[in-house]
C-alpha cells in the first residue's frame, strides 16, 4: 500500500471582493505518493498557485479536507498550521524570496531558527546545504550579489534545509534563462532521486517532462493527470 503525502478531497477556494465571490478552484480531489515527481500545468489564472498555496500551509481552502502526511491541516489554525509549514514543507517561489540584507548562508539558515537549532549548527547545517547546491564559494554573498540561477540554488538550499517530507516549488524556472534553467531541473531531478517527494508548477512542456506525473489544471478543475510517456514501461 502506497503511502499518501498529499489527500486532498473536494477542495474549493474562493476569493472574496466585498461580496463578490471568486472561486477558483472547484473542487479538486487528488493523491500524491511519496517520491513522486509531480509537475503541475495549465493556463495563467486557471488556479495553480492558489493550490500550491493550500498544500504549502500558506493558505487555507474554502471548504473540503486536505490531509497532509495523515495530519488534517485543512481545518488548522494559523499557528499549528505554521508549525506543520516548518516541520513538513520546503517552499520554492518564482521571485526567489530571498531576505536582501542576509547572506546566502544566513537565508539558508532561516528555517532553523523556527526550528530552534542553536547558531553552531544552524550555520554549519546551511553551509552543508550550500554545497548541495554548489554555492559554498557565495556564502557570504547577498542576494544583489547573486545571479538569479544562484538566488533560486540558495532558495532551494532554504527550503531544503529542514529536510522536509513535501518540496512544492511554483514556476521555479520562470525568471531564469534557458541554460540556467536546466540547470535548476537537474537539481530538482536529484532532489527527487534522493527520495523526496516534489510537486513543481510550469507552463513549459520541457520542464514538465522532467516529472513523472503531469497534472493539468483548468478553471479550478483537473482536466487531465497522466503518467509522463516517457516513464510509461511498454513490452
Ligand atoms: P495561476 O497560478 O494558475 O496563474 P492563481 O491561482 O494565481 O492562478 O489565480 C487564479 C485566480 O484567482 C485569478 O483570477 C487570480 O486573479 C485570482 N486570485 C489569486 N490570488 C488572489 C487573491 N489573493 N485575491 C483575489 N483574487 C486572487
Ligand atoms: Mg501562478
Amino acid at each position: 500500500m502506497q503511502k499518501s503525502v498529499i489527500h486532498l478531497e473536494e477542495i474549493r477556494k474562493s476569493y472574496y471582493l466585498g461580496k463578490n465571490e471568486l472561486p477558483v478552484l472547484k473542487g479538486v480531489t487528488l493523491d500524491i505518493f511519496k517520491n513522486e515527481y509531480v509537475a503541475l500545468m495549465g493556463p495563467s489564472g486557471s488556479g495553480k498557485s492558489t493550490l500550491m498555496n493550500i498544500l504549502g500551509c500558506l493558505d487555507t481552502p474554502t471548504s473540503g479536507s486536505y490531509i497532509l502526511s495523515g495530519h488534517d491541516v485543512s481545518k488548522m489554525e494559523d499557528n499549528d498550521l505554521a508549525r506543520v509549514r516548518g516541520k513538513e514543507i520546503g517552499f520554492v517561489f518564482q521571485q526567489f524570496n530571498l531576505m536582501p540584507r542576509l547572506t546566502a548562508l544566513e537565508n539558508v539558515a532561516i528555517p532553523l531558527i523556527y526550528a530552534g537549532i542553536g547558531k553552531k549548527e544552524r550555520l554549519e547545517k546551511a553551509m552543508a546545504m550550500l554545497e548541495k547546491v554548489k554555492l559554498e564559494n557565495r556564502a557570504d554573498h547577498k542576494p544583489n550579489e547573486l545571479s538569479g540561477g544562484q538566488c533560486q540554488r540558495v532558495a532551494i538550499a532554504r527550503a531544503l534545509v529542514n529536510d522536509p517530507s513535501l518540496i512544492l516549488a511554483d514556476e521555479p524556472t520562470g525568471n531564469l534563462d534557458t541554460k540556467t534553467s536546466i540547470e535548476i531541473m537537474d537539481i530538482f531531478g536529484a532532489i527527487h532521486a534522493s527520495g523526496n517527494t516534489v510537486v513543481l508548477v510550469t507552463h513549459e512542456e520541457d520542464i514538465a517532462d522532467h516529472a513523472r506525473r503531469i497534472i493539468r489544471l483548468r478553471d479550478g478543475v483537473i482536466e487531465s493527470d497522466r503518467i509522463n510517456q516517457k516513464y510509461v514501461v511498454t513490452n
